[in-house]
C-alpha cells in the first residue's frame, strides 16, 4: 500500500478514559500490540504512540497509565485537573495530538469498537479521505434502553433538521489537518462527532460491528447521555425555539376561532353559561406551555452564558511518556 508522503504517517491514539481501572491494563495491551503490528508492516510510523486522557478518574487509573508510560512503552498520559466528560477529555486528547502527529484515531477505553478495522480505515486516508468515520452495524451487544434512545434521538435530530451521521459515535480516523479544523471551533460545549460530519472535508465510513465492553460498567450516566443528546440538538439546531413561536401562532388562532364562536353565542344563541372546564381547561393547559416554552428558551439562554464565559474546556495536570 502507499503512503501519503514518502514516509509512514505518525499515528496518534487517543483514548479518553474515566474510573477504567479494571481495564485498562488490558486496553493498553491491546493497543500497543496493534500499533506495533501497524509499525511492523510501515503503516505507521516508529514515532506513534498512544495518548490516554485520564478524565479526572478516583480509581487506579491514572497510576496505572504512569506505570505503563515510565516503562518505555508507546504509552503517553494526559492527566486532566478534574472530571469534565467524555467530549472535552477527547478534545484535550486530539489537541495533545494534532500537533505531534500526522493522523488520530479516537477510541472507547472499553475497547468496544472494533481495531480490526483500523486498516481499512487506513486504506481509506490513503485513498484522499481525511476523516473516516467508524459506523456501528450491529448494536445487539448494547441494552435495550441504549438501543431504544439512541433510535428515538437520531430520530429527533432527523426532525430538527441536524446533519448527523447514524451509529457513529466517536471512533473516528482524522488526519492532523482536520483534528486542527476541529480545533479553530471556539465553543466550549463541542458535539465533536455533529462538527466533524458538518466539516466538510472528505470523508469515508468503515462498518463494524459493536462488542461488549471488555470490562467494567458504562461511565456513561442516564444523565451524561441525556446531557450530551440536549448538547447535539442545541448546537446545530434552534428548531426547538421556532418550534415555540409555532406553537404560539396556533394556539393564538385556536383562540381566535373560541371567541368568534363565543361572540357569535352571545349575540345569536340563548346558552352563554359560562362553562367551568371551558376555562379551566385552557389555563392549564396554556401554563403548562407557556412553562415548557420558558424552559426551551431557557436552556438556549443558559447555553449563550455558559459560552460567554469563554472558560478553558478543560485544565491538564501534568503529563507523562513524552
Ligand atoms: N468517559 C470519560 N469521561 C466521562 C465518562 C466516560 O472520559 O465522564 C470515557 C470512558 O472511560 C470510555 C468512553 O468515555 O472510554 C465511553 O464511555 P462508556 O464506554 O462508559 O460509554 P458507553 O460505551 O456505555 O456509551
Ligand atoms: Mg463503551
Amino acid at each position: 500500500m502507499s503512503l501519503k508522503g514518502n514516509r509512514p504517517n505518525v499515528l496518534a491514539i487517543v483514548v479518553p478514559c474515566y474510573n477504567e481501572s479494571e481495564i485498562i491494563e488490558t486496553t493498553i495491551a491491546a493497543l500497543s500490540e496493534k500499533l506495533n503490528e501497524l509499525i511492523a508492516v510501515g503503516l505507521a510510523s516508529d514515532s506513534s504512540f498512544i495518548c490516554f486522557v485520564d478524565d479526572g478518574s478516583s480509581d487506579e487509573t491514572w497510576g496505572l497509565i504512569e506505570k505503563h508510560a515510565d516503562s518505555g512503552e508507546r504509552v503517553r498520559g494526559v492527566k486532566l485537573a478534574g472530571n469534565v466528560g467524555h467530549q472535552k477529555a477527547l478534545l484535550s486528547g486530539l489537541e495533545y495530538s494534532a500537533e505531534k502527529s500526522d493522523l488520530v484515531l479516537t477510541i472507547d477505553a472499553d475497547l468496544q469498537d472494533d481495531l480490526n478495522v483500523l486498516e481499512k480505515m487506513l486504506e481509506k486516508y490513503q485513498a484522499g479521505a481525511e476523516i473516516i468515520f467508524g459506523v456501528r452495524n450491529d448494536r445487539s451487544t448494547d441494552s435495550w434502553l441504549k438501543k431504544g434512545t439512541a433510535s428515538l434521538y437520531y430520530r429527533l435530530m432527523e426532525f430538527f433538521g441536524v446533519n448527523t451521521l447514524k451509529d457513529h459515535a466517536d471512533f473516528r480516523l482524522m488526519a492532523a489537518k482536520a483534528v486542527r479544523a476541529l480545533m479553530s471551533f471556539p465553543e466550549r460545549n463541542m458535539y465533536i462527532r455533529g462538527v466533524c460530519v458538518s466539516m466538510g472535508f472528505p470523508c469515508s465510513i468503515v462498518y463494524y460491528g459493536r462488542q461488549a465492553r471488555i470490562g467494567g460498567e458504562t461511565k456513561y450516566t442516564l444523565s451524561k447521555m441525556l446531557s450530551l443528546g440536549w448538547d447535539g440538538i442545541t448546537s446545530f439546531s434552534v428548531f426547538p425555539l421556532r418550534l415555540i413561536s409555532l406553537l404560539g401562532v396556533l394556539f393564538f388562532l385556536g383562540a381566535l376561532m373560541v371567541s368568534l364562536r363565543i361572540v357569535y353565542a352571545h349575540l345569536f344563541l340563548d346558552t352563554t353559561i359560562p362553562g367551568w372546564s371551558s376555562i379551566v381547561l385552557p389555563i392549564f393547559m396554556l401554563g403548562g406551555i407557556q412553562l415548557l416554552s420558558l424552559g426551551v428558551i431557557g436552556e438556549y439562554v443558559a447555553k449563550i452564558y455558559m459560552e460567554t464565559k469563554r472558560r478553558p474546556r478543560y485544565l491538564i495536570d501534568k503529563i507523562v511518556g513524552e
